[in-house]
């Protein structure tokens, strides 16, 4: 037999069916429960360690798990009593895995562009802070949460600053308890008094307590931590805190056994800065700290050398590159290739809408690959394949999830997508992971699964309803705008003649 693309996929698959369920056997009819979900007749990518995808294959849940996954052709006699999908050649893949953003901003996008510095400083930062309180918070996350589900976001990592109002990060986490997402949410805190850098200024009515960040994180995990939300502390930046504060909501994590997130090098100032007070970069001053290790998120972690790139592979440090985000501020370009030449566990992050300003995670991953190219000046660096791979299995890593999410296999969470590829962006379907990546359609996702549940249904999320949360956000916007002074800026903001 020739041994064409097809066939090797096959073949392969077959050998690891057998040897990870042997008392099977191949063809064997298996029971199943009534509460399983078979998905058959699909593309599937599975995105496992050996990248293995069929042409035509199925996907087994039970319960909130992947039960078997595999070719069609070894899947034997349909079980009876059991709830069956054939999807007609729509494509399974692990749902996406977007490591940053900021859910409260949802409402925010489309103020910041080109926003001249005295702008952002006196309206656009700290007055949108004191305007954005529980009830705009959780318009901006449900506005968020919808748009990143149904295009195919099942887990997300979210950061939010309550400083102006305790009770916001509350709605926001409300928001994602009734989306159905699964989620990592931040309390960030700052709290640094040293005002030589007007970039890294914090206002004083900002400034947290040590001890009253590291006693909310814990009120807050109390009351929103399940299965699939996970609250973690986060200290903003390493020039916007002291180390009490990056020190104690460290030990925060490692006590509660969670991720510790920060930004990190993420521009040009920061490591400037940086050098000027520690003489060396951001990432050597949190390693000198003790708090770069295998469960630390960093997010953007723009501005490195060489031998911190080592360190955070070293120590298994997660980074979310937000390459759309760090466009849109020209925070800097990141060294991708370096830090995966490294190793280091790299996943993808939107960022929130007021720096995106879309939760397009399609568009971030096609950016990461274009803005390399051209950064590069080299046409053949990355790849559509390396891009998915970073949205999935990169994300669970940088998370540190990868033995729950980030690829379908027997055992992991189910958590999925569905996605209908013959849609015009997206065809001629010979070369759909290439169509997927670079000729995205974010809205060909039709069906989104978290824990076996399903939570978009044929593009319509199965607890959101769109036309409120649009109507919230844009009645949310509104306070904000006139509260921070902002809606003045907009209008004479356009040259058009608006009437
Ligand atoms: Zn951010």
């Amino acid at each position: 037999m020739t041994m064409t693309r097809k066939t090797f996929l096959q073949s392969g698959a077959a050998t690891v069916a057998m040897s990870a369920a042997p008392s099977l056997g191949l063809g064997a009819t298996i029971r199943g429960t009534p509460k399983d979900t078979l998905l058959t007749d699909a593309i599937v990518l599975t995105m496992d360690a050996e990248r293995r995808a069929y042409h035509s294959g199925y996907v087994w849940l039970r319960d909130d798990r992947i039960f078997r996954v595999g070719p069609m052709n070894e899947l034997g006699q349909l079980p009876d009593g059991i709830t069956h999908r054939a999807l007609n050649r729509r494509l399974i893949m692990p749902g996406l895995v977007n490591c940053h953003t900021h859910l409260s901003n949802g409402i925010l996008r489309g103020i910041y562009d080109e926003m001249p510095l005295e702008v952002w400083f006196a309206k656009g930062m700290w007055p949108v802070l004191d305007s954005l309180d529980a009830r705009a918070a959780e318009a901006a996350a449900d506005l968020s949460l919808l748009e990143l589900m149904n295009t195919g976001v099942t887990t997300t990592a979210s950061g939010e600053i309550p400083a102006a109002h305790p009770d916001m990060i509350d709605a926001v986490l409300t928001s994602v308890a009734r989306s159905g997402i699964r989620a990592v949410v931040s309390r960030i805190a700052m709290d640094s008094a040293d005002d030589s850098s007007g970039a890294q200024f914090i206002p004083p009515a900002y400034r947290d307590q040590p001890q009253f960040a590291a006693d909310e994180v814990r009120r807050l995990q109390k009351r929103f931590n399940s299965a699939r939300i996970r609250v973690v502390p986060e200290a903003l930046g390493v020039l916007r805190c002291t180390p009490e504060m990056i020190k104690n909501l460290h030990a925060v994590a490692v006590d509660s056994d969670t991720l510790f997130t920060m930004h990190a090098a993420s521009s040009q100032d920061e490591r400037d800065e940086s050098r000027r007070r520690f003489g060396h970069g951001s990432i050597t001053e949190l390693e000198s700290m003790g708090v770069l290790g295998p469960k630390t998120l960093l997010a953007h972690a723009i501005w490195l050398d060489d031998r911190e790139i080592a360190s955070l592979a070293e120590r298994q440090t997660g980074v979310s590159h937000n390459p759309v985000s760090n466009a849109y501020y020209a925070s800097g370009v990141s060294r991708l290739p370096q830090l995966l030449a490294a190793g280091v566990r790299v996943g993808i992050g939107v960022d929130g809408a007021s720096t995106n300003n879309s939760q397009n995670v399609w568009e971030s991953m096609k950016m990461a690959m274009l803005f390399q190219k051209q950064h590069l000046e080299q046409a053949s660096f990355g790849s559509a394949e390396l891009a998915l791979e970073l949205m999935t299995r990169g994300g669970a890593a940088a998370l540190h999830m990868q033995d729950q999410i980030g690829s379908l296999e027997a055992g992991k969470l189910a958590d999925l997508i569905v996605i209908d590829i013959d849609r015009p962006a997206l065809a001629p379907t010979q070369t759909i992971i290439s169509n997927l990546v670079y000729s995205n359609d974010p809205w060909a996702v039709r069906d989104v699964y978290v824990d076996g549940q399903l939570r978009v249904s044929d593009g319509r999320h199965t607890a959101l309803s769109s036309d409120a949360i649009i109507r919230n956000a844009r009645s949310a916007l509104a306070g904000i705008l006139a509260r921070s002074g902002l809606d003045d800026y907009l209008s004479k903001r356009s040259r058009w003649q608006w009437r």
